[in-house]
């Protein structure tokens, strides 16, 4: 057993679709408990911050006006193997690729509207957990 942590975001368009409820029972059926959660509004500053590895990227500008158009709702995951797990729960990034049954297939609108965002890596979870949440928030 490998417990991890992971970050997931409920991106703004599957917010404004009303689909918190759908993809947190998706969550918790995959045996993914929820240690901490929070809607918010992201300010240009945070989204440019949070992608920071993609500035300079043709798709940035596009994605940073996404994520600040409506709220998100950020959750820390843990459980066993959870960086991948929820990896495979959302499929991949570009949702023409994605298998029916995973959030993006399901939720996504567009390759940048793609619903949820999940850590891809231990270091990019611990990294991305500590730019929303501090410890206490964190009900492990
Ligand atoms: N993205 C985009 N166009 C691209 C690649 C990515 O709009 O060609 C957006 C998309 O919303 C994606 C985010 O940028 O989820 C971050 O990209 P990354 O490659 O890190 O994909 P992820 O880890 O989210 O699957």
């Amino acid at each position: 057993m490998t417990i991890e942590r992971t970050l997931s975001i409920i991106k703004p368009n599957a917010v404004k679709k009303q689909l918190i409820g759908e993809i947190v029972t998706r969550i918790n059926q995959a045996k993914l408990n929820i240690v901490a959660l929070k809607m918010l509004r992201l300010t240009k500053e945070q989204a440019e911050g949070f992608y920071a590895e993609h500035q300079g990227k043709s798709f940035f500008d596009k994605l940073v006006n996404f994520m600040i158009s409506g709220p998100i709702v950020v959750q820390v995951l843990e459980g066993d193997n959870a960086i991948k797990r929820y990896r495979e729960l959302m499929g991949p990034t570009d949702l023409s690729k994605a298998t029916a049954g995973t959030l993006r297939a399901d939720f996504a609108d567009s390759m940048t509207e793609n619903a949820v965002h999940g850590s891809d890596s231990l270091t990019s979870a611990e990294k991305e957990i500590a730019y929303f949440f501090v410890d206490s928030e964190i009900v492990g």
